[in-house]
Formats: C-alpha cells, sequence, structure tokens
C-alpha cells in the first residue's frame, strides 16, 4: 500500500469482530497501511467527539475511510457510559462533512433465497445523506400556541403559518439545500453509468409539492442537460415516480437496478431491502462524496444482544460478511486509485473466499436459520472467520 486507508474503529459486537477480521484476514496478507481513529463511545467521550470530526477530515484528505459501527448514543447510553453529553451519531457527522449519497447494495448467496420470489439480481439503494429529518429542528408546543415558519433573507423576512394549537402538540421544521440535492443527483446517474443500471427516484411529491417537487425538478433538469444522451448510448433509463408505485413496481420487479431515495426513505428501504435479500447483515454501505472520497461501511449497527451475551462468556455467531465487505470494498478503492493492481486482486480475493465458504455451507446462525441445503453448518463468528483464511490462503 502506498497511501494508508482510514480506519475508524467502533463499538460493541462489531468492535469484536473489527479485530478478528484485521488479525486472520488482512494482516496475514496484506502489508496494511492504516491511519487510525478511535470512535468506540469511550474515546469519542474522552475526546468530546473531535476524534469523530478528525475521522472525517481525514477521509477528507485520505480519499477512502472505512468505518466499523458505532454506537449512537440515547439516554440509556449516557448512564450505561457515563457520558459527559449525548453526542450526534457518528455517521451523521462524517456525512454531513462529506456531503455524500450513500449506496447500499445486497450480497448475494445462492443458498439463501430472497423473500420476494421474483428478485433474482441485487437491488441497489442511493440514499442521500443530507438534511431532512435528520437535520429536523423540532419542539414540543403548548396549548394556546401559533406555530409559524419564519425565513429571512436579504429580500426580507416571511412567515408561513403551521397550525394553531388550542391543544398541545408537536412541530417540526427541516431543510434541504439545491447544492445537495444536484450532487445527491450526480452521484446517482454516475454511479447508474458506472454500473450499467436503469436509475428510479422517487418521492412524495403529489403531497410535498414544493420540497419533494424540489428534489424532483432538480433531478430532471440535471438529467436532460448532463446525462440524457449518456444514458441513452448505454441502453439504460431514468425515471422518476411517486414512491408509492415505486414500492409496488420494486416488489414486482426481478432486481438488477438502482432506486434513489430521499434520506429517510433510503434509511428504511435498505433494511427493509436487505431483510428481504436474507439479512440485514448481508448489506454492504459505502458514502460517496461529490468530489470522488469514498467511506466503506457496513450497514447493520453494533450488534448489542449479541455483545451483552458476549461479555457473560456465551458462545456468539455474528455475521461478519458486510463488516468484511466494507475492509474488502476500501482496499480495491485504494488499489484503484493509487494503481496497485494486487491490492485490488486481493480484495477480490478476500470477497470470494467469503462467498466460497457460505456457498458450501459454511455460516453464521442467523444465515444458517434461512439457509437451503442438508450440509449447512452455523458457526460461531470466530469458525467462520478461520473458514474463511483457509480459502483465502488457498487463494493467495
Ligand atoms: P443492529 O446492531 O443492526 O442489530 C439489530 C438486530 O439485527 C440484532 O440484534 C440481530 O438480531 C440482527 N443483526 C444485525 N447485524 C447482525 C449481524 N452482523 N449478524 C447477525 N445478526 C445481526 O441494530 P440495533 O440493535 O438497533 O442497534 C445497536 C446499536 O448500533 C445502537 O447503539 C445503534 O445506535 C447502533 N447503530 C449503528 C449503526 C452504524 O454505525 N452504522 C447503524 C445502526 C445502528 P438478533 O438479536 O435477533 O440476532
Ligand atoms: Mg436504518
Amino acid at each position: 500500500m502506498t497511501t494508508p486507508l482510514v480506519e475508524i474503529d467502533g463499538d460493541e459486537m462489531t468492535r469484536v469482530l473489527w479485530q478478528m477480521i484485521k488479525d486472520e484476514l488482512l494482516l496475514p496478507f496484506v502489508e496494511l497501511k492504516t491511519e487510525y481513529y478511535d470512535l468506540g463511545l469511550p474515546n469519542r467521550d474522552a475526546t468530546d467527539d473531535a476524534v469523530t470530526v478528525a475521522s472525517a477530515e481525514a477521509i477528507k484528505r485520505l480519499g477512502v475511510g472505512v468505518k466499523c459501527a458505532t454506537i449512537t448514543p440515547n439516554a440509556q447510553r449516557m448512564t450505561e457510559y457515563s457520558l459527559k453529553k449525548l453526542y450526534k451519531s457518528p455517521n451523521a457527522t462524517i456525512r454531513a462533512a462529506l456531503d455524500g449519497t450513500v449506496f447500499r447494495a445486497p450480497i448475494l448467496t445462492s443458498r439463501v433465497a430472497p423473500s420476494v420470489r421474483t428478485w433474482q439480481k441485487p437491488i441497489v439503494i442511493a440514499r442521500h445523506a443530507y438534511g431532512d429529518v435528520y437535520r429536523g429542528v423540532e419542539a414540543l408546543v403548548p396549548e394556546n400556541a401559533k406555530a409559524e415558519l419564519v425565513v429571512t433573507s436579504p429580500q426580507g423576512t416571511k412567515a408561513y403559518p403551521i397550525a394553531d394549537f388550542d391543544a398541545p402538540g408537536v412541530v417540526m421544521a427541516m431543510h434541504n439545500r439545491d447544492d445537495s440535492i444536484a450532487s445527491f443527483a450526480r452521484a446517482c446517474f454516475n454511479y447508474a453509468l458506472d454500473c450499467g443500471q436503469d436509475l428510479w427516484f422517487s418521492t412524495k411529491d403529489t403531497i410535498s409539492k414544493t420540497y419533494d417537487g424540489r428534489f424532483k425538478d432538480l433531478f430532471q433538469e440535471i438529467f436532460d442537460a448532463e446525462y440524457a444522451e449518456a444514458f441513452k448510448q448505454k441502453g439504460i433509463e431514468y425515471f422518476y415516480t411517486l414512491i408509492d408505485d415505486a414500492v409496488a413496481r420494486v416488489i414486482r420487479s426481478s432486481g438488477g437496478f438502482i432506486w434513489a431515495c430521499k434520506n429517510y426513505d433510503g434509511d428504511v428501504m435498505s433494511d427493509m431491502v436487505a431483510t428481504a435479500f436474507g439479512s440485514l447483515a448481508m448489506m454492504t454501505s459505502v458514502l460517496v462524496s461529490p468530489d470522488g472520497k469514498y467511506e466503506y461501511e457496513a450497514a447493520h449497527g453494533t450488534v448489542t444482544r449479541h455483545y451483552y451475551r458476549f461479555l457473560k462468556g456465551e458462545e456468539t455467531s455474528t455475521n461478519p460478511v458486510a463488516t468484511i465487505f466494507a475492509w474488502s470494498g476500501a482496499l480495491k478503492k485504494r488499489g484503484e486509485l493509487d494503481n496497485l493492481p494486487e491490492l485490488t486482486a486481493f480484495g477480490e480475493k478476500l470477497e470470494a473466499a467469503t462467498l466460497l465458504t457460505l456457498e458450501q455451507g459454511v455460516m453464521t446462525k442467523d444465515l444458517a436459520s434461512i439457509a437451503s441445503g442438508e450440509d449447512v453448518l452455523a458457526v460461531n463468528s470466530q469458525a467462520f472467520i478461520r473458514a474463511i483464511a483457509e480459502r483465502l490462503t488457498a487463494a493467495c
């Protein structure tokens, strides 16, 4: 390796898997160069979350990062870890810094049939990673109150009435920016061209005529002006449809396309798509910024329930596949950017060895319970990772 990867460590069960993956699948095979950031909750607390900001800056500087799942603290975590304060989601901080689009693709194995019978090819979710409800401002409203949305600009101040409250309630405001929507659109169009797949985009513009309407219009303007010709040449299609219609079509489709979603839709739909393809633990996730920076991660969380069992010394069988693919994705990208074909080839071999292990029936419990075949062997995380290492050794 020439340029180091930005290595972002995390919490709980995924932190345990992180070390196993490095020890068994990376360090014996690659002269691994990383710049390490410990985003485990204790260190975020010790650094007043400065480490999170520093890791995002490092991705901007070095170009490629790989991130372990991290705890987004809530009130219960505040007590559990005796935190100084409730830190923001590290993913939100990093996404805001990179202003990117998150692409989530399921990892398929013939052992696990999708719950949706017609799905034959992966469905990639492209999730806008800025704004909306994730940057929302919300408040409890007392009774006998009036809420309005006030926008102040050099042109003056305008107030938009929201509601009169004769009873208590809640209110929320959210926002997005044209430049962020435009870079989301371009990231999706470029990704579709890269992988030669149709691009679908859906919002609820019938209800949200101005807000969602803005997304729809900007996508269309950018497509017509910059991408229509390239799509035609590649023989692929872009189309916009109402999210209700998109959901119905996705379920009836055979897969093999990219579904662009606003931030919240993408959050929820990617979990649905991943689960229907077999498991939350079989979904890769990459954040791509408009200026070509990449952050790879697993789409799932820190698997807290398994971690508490692990702490009690009980056997755990947490699926490391998405975390392995985060590493392989990052190594392949580093190889591509630094012109190191051997590094890219290693990333491919690591993925192939992982898939071969699954195809041969060796897997963690989550998959074993839904996999087909008489010879399926459910193993713990360590044994699964060692089984991959054996196949990787044979391939290298
Ligand atoms: P989660 O960690 O994704 O786990 C939810 C459940 O899904 C698990 O209890 C487990 O089900 C199953 N699961 C997820 N990943 C698995 C794997 N690799 N192998 C096997 N089963 C897996 O979500 P959560 O419990 O809602 O959140 C836990 C913590 O993760 C929270 O503190 C949250 O803030 C954080 N989080 C972080 C990220 C991120 O950093 N990207 C994303 C989401 C959540 P069973 O228990 O039934 O086996
Ligand atoms: Mg989600």
